[in-house]
């Protein structure tokens, strides 16, 4: 049985699911003002390894994220160049889709955009209206009175006492730190020179929806009332979750969401990531640099997603040296052969015991990864007795795939045979080096290597690599 940690009663928990046949989780997407940081996909990174180990567990999920394409960022950013919003943000969603593959997450089953929900906001927030939770200010805003909402807080734990007596401050910015805690803007006033051509008509004048509500429309449309699983990055605890909580729960009546889960922050060298430290990273910014998705992918995803993430290009390079040896060891498994049998069972037995029930501990990957590479060991050891045959090496191939499922990581693809003419140099540099004609293996090699291939000694003979 799988259980997580749940922000709101900060215990491990059994999943409490609605509906046994299919699992509703939501996860907050990306603002699509500037391509996405790899805090970013430290977050998304997670939820994939949340999605996948939920289905590895026999859970059909239906998965949701959106993308937030109004907001105050997307706003300035296209005031400022003098574009449409659209013009504005198609970019860097197309740019969010490209990243998800290169880091090999699994897409979700529905990316709603915020201004194709517009309508169901304009509603919800007549509802919080009807209902006497929100007001308009006289700035032409819609605000959400969160002394209307007793539950305020439930979230990030807030002590609400103090502000029970005086709070009519509000905010209508969409992203403020804890001490700005007020009535927060459900629908924007329409302002000319901030706002240019982007608004949209509703009843309560010319604006567009709050950055929360937009999340909690959509999330409610796509999934129902009730969420079983939402997730994000700790920095969207508040105000953004909380929020999200308020205006849903005070128009549907009923619990938003039954199990929150959050990410904690990704530091860079041991600092905050920011662009004046010259520390900030976008993927793209890795992947110019030369290392891959899947190291980016396996940096992101290898520290519990509860702890601090010190991010390093040392260790970028560490997780090369890791993911190589992972490749030589399905190298090396694809070259098991004879009739023996058996040995690789057990090994086999335990490992994926011990792998499920690390993740089912709350995604505890560092313990899952700990299982693999023992068991590459394991398995090491086996082929250097030359105990294990051709059935062995099917269901170790079998077992690599299973956890790979999981994690998304390991470097099973087959490699691509080298072309027949690179394979006759190396057999005839073979005889050369017999011969100890080095004039012709070099020239042989030279051939060779500059075709982009390496030889790479073994056991068993020479072979060539892509490099
Ligand atoms: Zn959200």
């Amino acid at each position: 049985m799988i259980k997580l940690f749940n922000t709101e009663t900060r215990e491990k928990e059994p999943l409490k699911l609605q509906n046994k046949d299919e699992i509703t989780l939501y996860t907050c997407g990306p603002t699509v003002y500037h391509y996405a940081h790899i805090g970013n996909f430290r977050t998304y990174v997670f939820e994939d390894l949340l999605r996948r180990t939920l289905e590895s567990f026999g859970h059909k999920v239906k998965h949701v994220m959106n993308l937030t394409d109004v907001d105050d960022k997307t706003i300035r950013g296209a005031t400022r160049d003098g574009v449409t919003l659209d013009e504005y943000t198609q970019p860097f969603k197309d740019a969010f889709f490209e990243d998800v593959k290169s880091l090999n997450i699994e897409p979700a089953h529905f990316y709603p955009a915020a201004t194709d929900y517009v309508p169901q906001m304009i509603e919800m927030i007549q509802t919080l209206l009807d209902k006497g939770v929100a007001y308009q200010g006289n700035d032409g805003s819609v605000y959400f009175a969160i002394q209307k909402f007793p539950r305020y807080g439930c979230l990030s734990h807030l002590d609400m006492s103090e502000l029970k007596t005086g709070a009519s401050e509000r905010i209508s910015a969409d992203e403020y730190e804890k001490d700005s805690l007020s009535d927060f803007v459900l629908w924007k006033g329409y302002d000319p020179e901030r706002d240019g051509s982007i608004y949209w008509e509703s009843p309560f004048g010319k604006g567009r929806p709050g950055w929360h509500l937009e999340c909690s429309a959509m999330a409610m449309s796509l999934l129902g009332e009730t969420v079983d699983i939402h997730v994000g990055g700790v920095d969207n605890m508040f105000p953004h979750h909380e929020n999200e909580i308020a205006q849903s729960e005070s128009c549907s009546g009923k619990r938003f969401v039954n199990h929150w889960l959050h990410s904690e922050h990704l530091i860079v060298n041991g600092k905050k990531m920011s662009k004046s430290l010259g520390n900030f990273y976008t993927l793209r910014d890795l992947l110019d640099k030369g290392y891959t998705g899947r190291e980016v992918r396996y940096m992101l995803l290898h520290t519990h997603y509860k702890t601090q993430l010190n991010f390093t290009l040392e260790g970028l390079d560490g997780v090369r040296a890791t993911l190589g040896r992972l490749k030589d060891f399905v190298i090396r498994v694809r070259e098991i052969s004879g009739d023996k049998s058996g040995e690789s069972k057990s090994v086999i037995e335990r490992a994926q015991k011990d792998f499920n029930e690390a993740l089912a501990d709350d995604l505890n990957i560092s313990q899952a990864l700990a299982v693999l590479f023992d068991f590459v060991r394991e398995v090491n050891g086996l082929i250097d007795k030359g105990s294990l045959g051709d059935k062995d090496k099917e269901a170790i191939l079998e077992a690599l795939n299973r956890f790979d499922k999981v994690i998304g990581v390991i470097p099973l693809e087959e490699e691509k045979s080298a072309p027949q003419e690179l394979l006759e140099c190396l057999q005839k540099r073979e005889v050369a080096r017999k011969e100890k004609n080095w004039a012709l293996a070099d020239e042989l090699r030279d051939k060779i290597t500059t075709a982009g291939w390496a030889i790479e000694d073994t056991p068993t003979g020479a072979r060539l690599k892509k490099v």
